[in-house]
């Protein structure tokens, strides 16, 4: 694994980026169905399903999924076809293949639950760091990084990380930055405001910068220079 890099943001900023979130993710926060849950198997089935597909459009998918298959075991034991007949009209129709696969791994490893562990959560199947990130944060409520495509965006255009070193470099900052703003013991409601954050408010055409909260802090309109510093994390 390449050594990761830690951030440490300025502590007014930061104090400013965690309470604005929190207050308008209270005030406009999105209510979703795997948003109502802490079951690690149906947060794993949203995030398979949110992969390239808008959250409108999942939504019965996966309440049917979750109806056919309630269970891990229930989805280890199901035929692929039966599977792939609820999932392949989403698109992307590995998708179907790569859930039963984890079902079957985790029973084999596991006797049907899901790993709490970012180590043997990776060791599954088709489980990326944003996955694990995504099932440690929401079901098992841990303080995890999570960096979809929309908390990337908003992450780069707050804190501006630096470019040097290339795309894997940029990367690792911005896991850094996104472990770093995790108000402790809050990180499940904290990823879920950064997710809507840059889907409704920072988003990738239109930004409402005009209205924004974080717009003081925010690099796109600030002159005072970065506010971040970044040093690498020796290995364990
Ligand atoms: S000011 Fe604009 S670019 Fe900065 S966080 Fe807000 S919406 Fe995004």
């Amino acid at each position: 694994m390449a050594q990761r890099v830690r951030a440490v943001i300025e502590p007014a900023v930061l104090t400013t980026f965690q309470q604005e979130l929190l207050a308008w993710y209270a005030a406009e926060g999105r209510d979703l169905p795997w948003r109502r849950t802490s079951d690690p198997y149906a947060i794993l089935v949203s995030e398979i399903m949110l992969q390239q597909t808008q959250v409108r459009t999942v939504v019965p998918y996966y309440e049917r999924f979750l109806a056919r298959f309630p269970t891990l075991a229930a989805l280890a034991a199901a035929p692929l076809a039966e599977v792939k007949a609820i999932t392949d009209p989403l698109g992307y129709k590995a998708r179907g293949e790569r859930l039963k696969r984890i079902a079957e791994t985790a029973m084999e490893r596991y006797g049907g639950t899901l790993p709490r562990s970012e180590e043997e959560l990776l060791a599954l199947p088709g489980i990326g760091r944003y996955t694990a990130g995504a099932i440690r944060s929401f079901a098992f409520r841990e303080d995890a990084p999570i960096l979809d495509t929309n908390v990337l965006r908003l992450l780069v255009r707050v804190f501006a990380p630096p470019r040097a070193g290339g795309g894997a470099a940029l990367l690792r900052r911005l896991w850094a930055l996104a472990e770093a703003v995790i108000p402790p013991g809050q990180g499940h409601v904290f990823n879920q405001a950064l997710m809507d954050f840059g889907a409704q408010v920072c988003t990738a055409r239109k930004p409402i910068c005009l209205f924004c909260p974080l717009r003081p802090i925010c690099a796109r309109w600030s002159s005072t220079g970065p506010t971040v510093r970044y040093a690498p994390v020796p290995p364990a």
